[in-house]
């Protein structure tokens, strides 16, 4: 993250974005009020200081990506969200998503594979704001079982099938979403909800395309 001026020409480029996710089916209002209040430009290098408001994916470290604004709030629309919602990220990244769930009053843990971005957590701009997020450095396919269980989980990378123990730290009634691979580039929004018996209801959404969803964790 990059401490630079949030000014009236963010501010502006940002309503125009909310505008456009309106426009494109977004109706969650909180989280358009979220997204129309993270100044996503701290996310990026300074030389995307002046298209960070576009409704697109950026490169950031580790040959990883910021998704879309358009992919978070789909994502995040989703699951949800309520004020005190115990929240597993799997992908932290820039850390752009979880701030958006923070935002709108999750209690957010969030996990990272990639060393180098897993270190930029702890440059985080937001920490007085956000004091409770909870950033982990480790295999998202393993998920975070010592805070389980989570009354949600998000998947913000390509995922090859439903991890196994990522669905034990659901809560019953709770919902995961998760892209799951249908081809090598293609993957299938799902919105899973467990039942009583443990068995899911599955949603079935729009197509998105994500960096994969690896095994392990790097070692710098
Ligand atoms: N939520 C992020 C999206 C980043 S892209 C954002 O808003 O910026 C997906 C991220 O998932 C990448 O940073 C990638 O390194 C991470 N990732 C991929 N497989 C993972 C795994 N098994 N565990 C944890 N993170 C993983």
């Amino acid at each position: 993250m990059r401490k630079s001026e949030d000014k009236y020409l963010h501010k502006g480029l940002r309503n125009q974005l909310v505008k456009l996710l309106v426009e494109k089916g977004i109706t969650d209002n909180n989280v358009l009020a979220a997204i129309g209040s993270i100044p996503r430009h701290f996310f990026l290098d300074s030389a995307f200081e002046r298209i960070a408001y576009e409704d697109r994916a950026f490169p950031i470290a580790a040959d990883q990506t910021i998704s879309q604004p358009y992919t978070v709030a789909y994502q995040t629309q989703l699951l949800q969200i309520k004020e005190g919602d115990k929240v597993l990220e799997i992908g932290t990244g820039s850390m752009y998503q979880t701030t958006v769930l923070a935002a709108m009053g999750a209690d957010v843990y969030t996990i990272e594979r990639q060393k180098q971005l897993f270190d930029q957590t702890t440059q985080y701009l937001f920490k007085d704001q956000y004091p409770k997020i909870r950033f982990f450095f480790g295999d998202g396919f393993e998920g975070q079982a010592e805070f389980a269980p989570y009354d949600k989980i998000l998947i913000t990378a390509a995922a090859p099938k439903i991890p196994e123990k990522l669905w034990d730290q659901l809560k019953v009634g709770g919902m995961m979403v998760i892209p799951l691979d249908e081809s090598e580039e293609v993957q299938r929004m799902l919105r899973l909800t467990k039942k009583k018996d443990g068995t899911s209801k599955q949603e079935s959404f729009d197509e998105f395309s994500f960096v994969p969803m690896l095994k392990g964790k790097t070692q710098k």
